[in-house]
This record gives structure tokens, sequence and C-alpha cells, in this order.
């Protein structure tokens, strides 16, 4: 009988106007001032917070000095990353790489540039009429990158990465694991800009379309999910993996889904040599010039990026563990011999 005299009201998060109010009004509780490009960081660096977590560490920031400063912002997101971690369901993963360390790849990463024009300027692009960017899946064979690709493309767009759990979605009572799936979306869509990863997708929507119990509520997560992907408006940037594209379901596939669909196959001659360059530059950059690299590439068919990190690994352990001083190609071919590729 109540139910017609009600209207339903859902709380957002705060945007982005609303969080600096909150942060403006938190300054001069505490009579201090903020600077008004500070200001402006924290309210990005906030989304995807309730005031009552954003208060929480503007006081721990606060506490420190007496007053909030550029220093507090690396502070602020180290919070901000417990407090997501602790939402039990997306995680926030810290950015190291950049695209130079993606040996090989050209088409996807001519893409990704060409999509990170759109990402940046979005209002501008709307109006010329393009549409939002939807995300991409990568498929292939493991260890060529695509985890490294996921990270790649939200250092390039300059935006927070998330990664959604999908074990952690299942939850034990009925309609838990939807509830969850719509909790992750709306946190996503609060922090966007961002970019939302699903690692192994394969794997988050396996078993579909059986009849038991389990099966039907991967069924119905999935038409949650997708009928997010078709209707997303917001600047999420989807980024999902799969090793095995055959096991998903077709109606992922279609256009409209994603703008595009990646695969990454086991690196060719010359990719390889980039990817040797990389590794062995990360580690040992003072070697680098005395390393026969053209020789460790025609022994290295059939490697996959992974392994040959693995082997460039190797080689420097057993260098400094035979108190060699420095890394030479007999090292890194010695790893090779023992190495069989996946
Ligand atoms: P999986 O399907 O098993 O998750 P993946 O394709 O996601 O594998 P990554 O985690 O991206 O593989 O790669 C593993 C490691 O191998 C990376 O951390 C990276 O150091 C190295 N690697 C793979 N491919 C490349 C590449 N093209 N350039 C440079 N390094 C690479």
């Amino acid at each position: 009988e109540l139910e017609k005299i009600i209207t339903i009201n859902e709380p957002e998060y705060p945007e982005k106007n609303e969080i600096a109010t909150i942060i403006h009004d938190f300054v001069n509780e505490n009579e201090s001032t903020i600077a008004d490009d500070l200001c402006e960081e924290m309210s990005l660096a906030f989304k995807g917070l309730t005031e009552f977590e954003i208060r929480c560490i503007l006081q721990l920031a606060m506490a420190t000095n007496g007053e909030l400063t550029h220093n507090d912002l690396k502070f602020v997101f180290t919070q901000k990353k417990q407090m997501i971690k602790k939402s039990g369901i997306l995680e926030m993963i810290e950015l190291k790489e950049s695209v130079n360390d993606i040996g090989g790849l050209e088409n996807l990463k001519a893409w990704l540039e060409r999509k990170k024009i759109v990402f940046k300027n979005i209002p501008k692009a709307k109006e010329y009429g393009v549409d939002m960017p939807k995300g991409m899946l990568i498929a292939g064979v493991p260890g060529c990158g695509k985890s490294l690709t996921a990270k790649v493309t939200a250092q390039l767009f300059e935006v927070p990465l998330l990664r959604l759990d999908m074990g952690k979605i299942l939850g034990k009572y009925v309609g838990e694991s939807e509830e969850n799936m719509r909790k992750a979306i709306k946190l996503a869509e609060a922090i966007s800009p961002c970019v939302l990863w699903i690692d192994e997708l394969e794997k988050a929507f396996s078993g579909m379309g059986g009849n038991s119990e389990g099966n039907e509520v991967t069924t119905r997560l999935f038409g949650t999910f997708l009928t997010w992907m078709q209707e997303k408006k917001s600047p999420v940037f989807v980024i999902a993996t799969a090793n095995n594209i055959t096991s998903l379901p077709p109606e992922l596939l279609r256009k409209g889904r994603f703008d595009e669909i990646f695969y990454v196959g086991l690196p060719n001659d010359e990719e390889r040599k980039k990817i040797f360059e990389i590794h062995i530059n990360k580690r040992r950059p003072q070697d680098f010039k005395a390393i026969d690299v053209i020789s460790l590439v025609a022994k290295t068919k059939d490697y996959s990026g992974a392994d040959i990190e693995g082997v460039v690994k190797d080689g420097v352990e057993n260098s400094f563990a035979d108190g060699n001083g420095s890394l030479t190609t007999e090292y890194i071919m010695k790893a090779i011999e023992n190495t069989r590729p996946l």
C-alpha cells in the first residue's frame, strides 16, 4: 500500500564540484587555506569516495603538519587505494610501466594513441559526434603482454587502473553476486575517467548457458555486464583479457560491445629484439652494449615475452651469484638452453 507514495532515491558518490565544496568547508572549519590548483587535483583524486571517507582522509592529512599541501596528494592516493580495497570488489593497481616497456605490438600501440586523443578530450569529441570509447578485448597466448598492455593504457590515458576481481564478485547468498557487480560498476563510474581491467574474462564468465544453480548466476552477471557495456555513457574504458576466446559467448564479441578485439601472438624476430633490449636495459643498462642481442634473438624462436624476461632474469642472477661483475651474452645463452618455452 505504501509503495505508490514512495520515491526511490539512490544516493550517488559526490561529484567533483561537490567534493571541492567538502574540501573548502573542511579547510574553513580548520581555519586553514588551500591553493586553487591543489583543491582541483584533490577533488579529482577523491572521486569514488563518500563524504565520510573524504573527511577521514583530510583529517589524517591535516594532522601531519596542520595544512594541506601538494605532498598530501600522494597520501590521498594511498589512502584511497586502501579504501577501495576495503570495499572488496575493485583494486586500484599502481602504474609503473610506460608505452616504451612494450616491445612490438605496434598496431595495438598506434590504436591506443588514437584512442587517447579521444579519451583526453571527451567533451570536444562528443560535440564533434564521436562516440564514447567503450574498451577493448585482448586475446592471445599467455605471457605475451596482455596484462602489461592494460597497465600501459591507464598510464597513457593518465587515469587510474581498477582491476575487477571476479572471484570476489561471487557471493554466497541469492542475489549477492548481482548486487556486487552493480556496486563495482557504480564505483568504477564514480571514479571515472578510469580504466577498468577484467583479467581472464573467459574464466569470469565460464560455464555460461548451463542450467545448474551456479551457471544461472554467471549468466545473470554476464547479462548485467553486457547491458552496461552497451549503454555505458561514462568514461570508463574497459580492458578485458582472455587466453581462450573460443569459450566466450558470441554476444560479447559482436560489434558494439568492445571497440576492438586484438590478438597478441608470439613475438617475431624484430619484436623479440626489442623485448630483449627492454629487459636487459631495465636490469643491467651498463652491460647492454657488450651483449650480442642478434644471436639471442636467433636462439629464442617461439619464446613469449614472459619467457624472454625469464631468461634475462636468470642470466642476471647467475652472473651475480658468480661474482662476475657484469652480465654477458653467455649467461643469457645458458639460461636459454635451460628453458623450454611454453
Ligand atoms: P597471462 O595470459 O598469463 O595473464 P599476459 O599476456 O597477461 O599473460 P603479461 O603479464 O602481460 O602476460 O606478461 C608477463 C611479463 O612478460 C610482463 O610483465 C613483461 O615483463 C613480459 N612481457 C610480455 N610481453 C612483452 C612485450 N611485448 N614487451 C615487453 N615485455 C613483455
